[in-house]
This record gives structure tokens, sequence and C-alpha cells, in this order.
């Protein structure tokens, strides 16, 4: 498509790619938030091309820098009474549609760069939910691995005795993500309600006597399997009898893994850091409980699986190889759901050439850019996270709407709204990426969709 610039003014291109050396010349040494920053400026050139009014109001200026970054200590005592310092976040970036809302992470990873490209892909996501809820994300450089429950507690008061200050239910309603499930909620939510003397809805992924949803910790799960669904509709396909690879054994893979064996598919791995199961025989219920139990309640390592089931191959991580052994097993889907970059160029070429013909995001930018390229060009049905995923946080924003009405709606009620979602996520999804010229191409859907909504919010809402 080509538009007249007139003269003296640049044209969209170059617009963006001045933004883009805006935001790494800010941000420096912050490469995952660049990361996600361009794949959203990549589809955006096609609307900047109808929309001047998004330039002339530095939307994509303003929607680069968060609204407020808190960083923090967070000090606490160790079972020997050794002292433990770490440092904790949280980034509110852009309550345009609603109060920020996204997870905290607790990995010995986490740092500003990455929980900035959290936060920032979570603005798009929350907008496609069709919910109203800005974005945020924070977290800590805390390693709950290997941690006792009591260390575990005392960290996460200490860390809530901070944020505290910063969040609310009509504020800034943190959930979950890596390293932070039902247990991390629980010792959070009761320090927040120690300091402040209120119960309200302040963290979603509550436990349920005390004002969480059913359906909440399949959601993301549940929901990444639904958007799938859909994307095999529209080439008249099912999930009937294919075979499935899923990374990750922790919250997202668990209910993925479910929600395929539902569906009729055969899920065949799961891995965590330590490395990869493949069960050429598939994981089924059984063995799923079986996991499920080693991982929240046991807290143990995935390689306990290949010595628990004879004819699963475990192979442990390599740090040597340039790609992950996962994604080179022949499949007809794939469901990356640990972590970010988890697969690279060689990965994808693997599952292009083995015939992979679907990959549904549960992790967050699971994918390089570059791969993520290959998946588009090779016509692989392919959905973005800030869609697939999505439905984590959608329940989220169903979660508040229970505490808000102080009422809890039955798990049929809960997983059949959550269901709506993602059907409705993924129509917006795949009918923008038809109008705006790139028919099937959910990346561009996904992103369009989803800054739309944010974007001529902030235009209503004036200069803030
Ligand atoms: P989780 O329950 O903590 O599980 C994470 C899994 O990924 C574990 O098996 C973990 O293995 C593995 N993993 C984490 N970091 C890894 C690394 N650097 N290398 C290899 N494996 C790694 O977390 P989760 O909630 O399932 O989240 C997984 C992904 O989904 C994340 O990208 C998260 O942002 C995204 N997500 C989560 C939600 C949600 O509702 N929970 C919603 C949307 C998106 P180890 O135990 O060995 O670390």
């Amino acid at each position: 498509m080509s538009v007249m610039t007139p003269p003296g003014i640049k044209n969209s291109g170059d617009y963006i790619e001045d933004v883009m050396s805006i935001v790494k010349a800010k941000n420096t040494a912050e490469p995952e938030f660049h990361q996600a920053v361009q794949e959203v400026f990549d589809s955006l050139r096609l609307v900047l091309q109808k929309h001047p009014e998004y330039r002339s109001s530095k939307i994509l200026e303003r929607i680069t820098e968060p609204e407020r970054v808190i960083m923090f200590r967070v000090p606490w005592f160790d079972d020997q009474g050794g002292i433990q310092i770490n440092r904790g976040f949280r980034i509110e970036m852009n309550s345009a549609i609603g109060p920020y809302k996204g997870g905290l992470r607790f990995h010995p990873s986490v740092n500003l760069g990455i929980l900035k490209f959290l936060a920032f892909e979570q603005v798009f996501k929350n907008s496609l939910t069709t919910l109203p809820m800005g974005g945020g994300k924070g977290g800590s450089d805390f390693d709950p691995k290997g941690k006792s429950d009591n260390e575990v507690m005392r960290f996460c008061q200490s860390f809530m005795t901070e944020l505290s200050r910063h969040i609310g239910p009509d504020t800034d309603v943190p959930a979950g993500d890596i390293g932070v499930g039902g247990r991390e909620i629980g010792f959070m939510f009761g320090q927040y309600k120690r300091l402040r003397n209120e119960f309200t809805g302040v963290l979603t992924g509550k436990g349920l006597s005390w004002g969480g949803s059913l359906i909440r910790p399949e959601a993301t799960g549940y929901g990444c399997v639904y958007f799938a669904e859909e994307m095999l509709k529209s080439r008249k396909d099912s999930f009937q009898g294919k075979l499935c690879l899923v990374s990750g054994s922790g919250n997202v893979s668990q209910y993925t893994v479910e929600k395929l064996l539902d569906l009729g598919a055969k899920p065949v791995t799961v891995s965590d850091s330590d490395g990869v199961v493949y069960d050429p025989d598939g994981i089924d219920r059984e063995k799923l409980a079986w996991v499920m139990e080693l991982k929240n309640v046991r807290r143990g390592r995935i390689r306990e699986y290949g010595e628990k089931f004879k004819k699963a191959i475990f192979m442990p991580t390599d740090i040597k190889l340039e790609h992950n052994p996962l994604w080179n097993i022949k499949a007809d889907c794939a469901f990356p759901s640990a972590t970010q970059n988890e697969i690279k160029a060689k990965d994808a070429a693997n599952l292009i050439k083995n015939g992979c013909k679907l990959v549904a995001e549960g992790a967050n930018m699971p994918c390089t850019l570059e791969a993520t390229k290959m998946f588009l060009e090779a016509k692989v049905l392919y959905g973005p996270a800030k869609a697939a995923n999505a439905g984590g946080v959608a329940t989220s924003g169903l979660e508040m709407a229970q505490n808000s009405a102080r009422l809890s709606w039955t798990r049929e009620e809960v997983d059949d709204r959550l269901h709506k979602i993602m059907i409705a996520i993924h129509k917006n999804c795949f009918e923008t990426a038809e109008k705006y010229g790139t028919p099937g191409n959910l990346v561009n859907g996904a992103n369009i969709g989803g800054f739309l909504k944010v974007a001529n919010a902030m235009l209503d809402q004036g200069l803030v």
C-alpha cells in the first residue's frame, strides 16, 4: 500500500525507526524490552499510514514510557537467621483502559528490562480480553526453588510490606506468574490485609475460600488451547489425534496438557530448566496427575518422570546445544509454555522441517523475532502470546468482577465466559489482520487490535 507523505514530513516507517532508536537509547541493556517493542512497532506501520493522529499525539513515545516504575529493597531472614536482600519491582505501564493488571514473577533472572517487556505486552493483551484492565507487571529476583515454606512466607511478607503502598483493587491488581502460585499469593494477600485492615480483591489467583475464582488456575492453559482450537477451525481442522509438544511443567503447561486431552489430542512432552521428558505413549490423565503432584506438592524435578514411567525418555539440558531437542520431536502442534525466547531460529527450523502445523504461545514472548518471522513465512498457524495466553488475565478480570459483586460464579459459568472470550479474541485478531491487508497474520491482528483500543483511550484522556 502506498500513501502520499506531505513534503518535509517523514513517512511512518522513518517515524517508527526514530521512536525505536529513542527507546533503545533511553532503555539501554534491556534487550527483551526492545524485542517486545520492535514486534509491536513492526505491525503498527500498517496503522500509522491510516491514522496520522497517533503520530501527532506522540502515542508511540508515550505508550513505551511506563506511567510509573517502582523498585525497592526486600530484606528478609532465612531459616538460619541470615540476612537476605532481594530487589522488588512493579511496573505500572498503562492505565488508559483500567487499573494496572498483570502478574508478579519470582525468578533469579528477573530484572527491570524483562519486567518492562512483560508489562508492555500486558497492555495489549489486556486490551484484547474485552475487559477494562490496564497493564502492569512486577516481581523479584528471589528464587523460591529450594526455599522452605517459612522462607517463602517471610520473603512474601517483606515484598508486600513495600508493594502494598502502591496497589489497590481500583489502582493496581497483581496476580501470579513464574514462581508465584497459590502459596505465594496467599502469603502476600495475608500481609496486605494485615497492613491495610481491608479484605479486598487486591490480588487475583486467590484461594477459593477467600475470594478466588474457579477456573483461574486452569485459565491460561485452557484459554491457550481454546484459542488454538479456533486457529485450527480457520483451516477446517481439529485437535483430534494431533501429537502436541508442550514445554515447561508449571501452571500453564499442566492445564494446556489437560485441555489437549479433553479435545482428543496426544501431548507427548513436558520440561523444566533441568531437561525435557519425551513420552512416546503420550501423557495421559494419570501421568498428568502425577506431574501435578510432583510440581505443585512435592516441588520436585521433571527428571523423576523418566524414572517413574519407563518408556519415557529424559534429555538433560545441554547449554552447549544451540537448540532445544524438545522442538526437534516430530509433532503437529507446539505449545511453548515455559519462558521467553525458548524457541530460537534453529528450533523454528526444526519444527517447520518436521511438519508442525500450529504454534500457540502459552508463555510470554517464547519465540525470538527471527523464529516468529520463520513461522509466518512458512504459513504455520501462529498464535502470539498476547492473544493466545490472554485467558489467564481475562479470568483474573472475571475474579475482580466476582469480588466487586461479592459473588462466586460456578465452574461452568467461568469456563463458558473464558471460552467465549478466547473465541472473541481470535475473531478480533483474525478480522483485524484481514482488514489491515495481512490475512492469517495473527501477530499483526493482535498487535493492532490491542493497540487501537488503548491508543484511542489515550487520545480521549488528553496528555497525561
Ligand atoms: P510456573 O508455574 O512457575 O512454571 C514455569 C515453568 O517453566 C517451569 O516448568 C520452569 O522450570 C520453566 N522455566 C522457567 N524459566 C525457565 C528457563 N529460564 N529455562 C527453562 N525452563 C524454565 O510459571 P507459569 O505461570 O506456568 O508461567 C509460564 C509462562 O507463561 C511464563 O512465560 C509466564 O509469563 C506465562 N504466563 C503465565 C500466566 C499465568 O496465568 N500463570 C499467564 C500468562 C502468561 P523450573 O521449575 O526448572 O524453573
